[in-house]
């Protein structure tokens, strides 16, 4: 099977690496001149980390890490708010956490993938058109592709979104901000740390570049949902907005050197209901930008892309693939990009007493007893290990469903809702219903509404398997019985698939 990938970013060389290992044939187009380096700095954890391992590059990575020993929230006059050292970090996020540039994780990425796989560099694509047997794309150097399937990885203003899907804007969350980032020579004494200073709707912050003896400015402000300004104004556009900055915020902004190159866009989430059409595929920020506030954009793309590539493998027909990967990813996505989205309203505050409030916040949760807290913020869960809750069984229409809550496996989930009407409605017999709950705490409120649940729906419902591994979970499916399905059974959360299997229609 030959694949076109949209995109030489992490979830593009990620799905790249997969679907070799796969079999198929992968060709890359990027629309870059050759492989990137530098950029911004990555939190690299999770299950981009996971995935890192499955492709052997953390020894790459890790040989090449940001040099910073803590982040630090700062007063105008230099001194320390709040301090988290690095070693905290990793122990939030279970142990495997790498502070590294955008760079460092693209180049270990192209050097897993490059002896096997095609690249076009400086190639983008002009046009796609399906036929119910293959793709034929257009490429911007006049050549044409006959491919079997096109993957889409090329970032947040992705083209193959917007030549298949409609206009970005038809996806397109603003979320308040805009930001910007660039190297400069460190003539400050900046410690070997990433810094941040915060003023009424503007924030600044310095962290070491890997090229020796630079510092990389990182800006976010506040802004109304306009297009950045062309390459030419940015600086004196970021010297207005900065002007006047406490510490050395406006400093930082002055020194830019005429020729440095402005990394500057929105602060935008990408919202889909659904990732494929025909024969084209997303993946990574093209269809679920969860943005910088949330921290998960590596584990998105390179976990969505592994994912992709898993399903494609497993499937004998793409469409089953897409199906799969798009019920497996989307509601993390969907979840992680909630989180950015309520994080978004404080990031940078955009008044005095807001910041001083944000003061207090980072004195107390920048401590090391509260890492615990620190990981649950930066959900450190890797996507990896909740395959069972979000593969469907075999057949996926007259499905379904979930019902999550609670703690479990040590990973925090936020109960998705579904909306059962429609559901309902749309399938009218639920075939299975999981409810993963350990019952840990039990509301009235919960009681009730789940007992109401139960009155509307346990006609429709024909099998509820109550997932958790305390004893009460296992009572709860007793009592559950006669008030939510016609059949209910307990698992414990290990043995998840055997729920999923209690679907199969030889399964008592
Ligand atoms: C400032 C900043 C800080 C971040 N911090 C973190 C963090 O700490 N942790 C984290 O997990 N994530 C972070 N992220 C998010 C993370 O970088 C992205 O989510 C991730 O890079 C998405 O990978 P991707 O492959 O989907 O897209 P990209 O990395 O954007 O890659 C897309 C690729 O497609 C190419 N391309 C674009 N258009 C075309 C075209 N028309 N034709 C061909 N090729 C094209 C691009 O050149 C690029 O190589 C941050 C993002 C930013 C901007």
């Amino acid at each position: 099977m030959k694949i076109l990938i949209s995109g030489g970013g992490f979830a593009g060389m990620t799905a790249a690496y997969w679907l070799k290992q796969y079999g198929m044939t992968p060709v890359v187009v990027e629309r870059a001149g050759s492989e990137r380096t530098g950029g911004y700095a990555i939190d690299y954890f999770a299950t981009a980390y996971d995935v890192g391992e499955h492709m052997r590059i953390i020894p790459e990575l890790a040989a090449q890490p940001i040099d910073a020993a803590f982040l630090g929230f700062i007063e105008s006059n230099g001194e320390y708010i709040a301090r988290l050292y690095m070693a905290s970090i990793r122990k939030a996020v279970g142990g495997k956490y790498l502070p590294l540039m955008h760079g460092t994780i693209e180049q270990a990425l192209y050097h897993s993938v490059r002896e096997d796989v095609e690249f076009r560099f400086n190639t983008t694509v002009r046009a796609v058109e399906q036929s119910p047997d293959s793709v034929l794309v257009t490429l911007s150097d006049g050549t044409t592709e006959t491919v079997d399937l096109v993957i889409g990885a090329d970032g947040v203003h992705s083209r193959v979104r917007e030549l298949v899907f409609g206009p970005e804007q038809n996806y397109a969350h603003f979320m308040g901000y805009h930001f910007a980032s660039y190297p400069l020579p460190n003539k400050y004494n900046l410690p070997r740390a990433w810094i941040n200073y915060n003023e009424p709707g503007r924030q600044i912050g310095t962290y070491p570049n890997r090229v020796p003896g630079e510092t990389v400015v990182f800006l976010t402000w506040r802004a109304e949902d306009t297009p950045v300004p062309p390459r030419s104004e940015r600086a004196a556009h970021i010297r207005k907005i900065y002007d006047g900055m406490g510490w050395l915020g406006s400093q930082l902004v002055n020194d830019l050197a005429p020729d440095t190159e402005i990394f500057m866009d929105t602060v935008t989430q990408i919202q889909m209901e659904h990732w494929s059409r025909g024969r084209v595929v997303l993946v990574g920020d093209a269809c679920g930008c969860p943005t910088f506030l949330s921290g998960q954009g590596a584990s998105l793309a390179m976990g969505g892309a592994y994912i992709l590539a898993q399903e494609l493998d497993r499937n004998q027909n793409y469409a089953d693939a897409f199906a799969y990967y798009e019920h497996r990813m989307l509601p993390q996505t969907t979840l992680r990009q909630a989180k950015a989205r309520d994080f978004a309203g404080t990031f940078v505050p955009d008044s005095k007493l807001g910041v001083t409030a944000a003061h207090i916040g980072e004195k107390i949760i920048m401590r090391d007893r509260f890492t615990g807290l620190l990981g649950d913020f930066m959900m450190g869960d890797s996507i990896l290990d909740t395959e069972g809750f979000y593969r469907l069984p075999e057949s996926h229409d007259n499905l379904l469903g979930y019902r999550i809550a609670g703690k479990l496996k040590k990973i925090n989930y936020e109960t998705i809702d579904l909306d059962m009407s429609a559901l309902v409605e749309k399938y009218k017999r639920v075939r299975l219903l999981i409810q993963l709950d350990d019952f840990r705490s039990i509301e009235p409120a919960a009681l009730w509404s789940d007992y109401e649940f139960g009155r509307e729906y346990r006609d429709a419902i024909a099998k509820l398997a109550v997932v958790g591994n305390t004893r009460l979970a296992d009572w709860a499916s007793r009592f559950a019985k006669p008030f939510y399905a016609q059949s209910v059974k307990h698992f414990d959360s290990d043995a998840l698939d055997d729920a999923w299997k209690w679907l199969e229609p030889d399964a008592a």
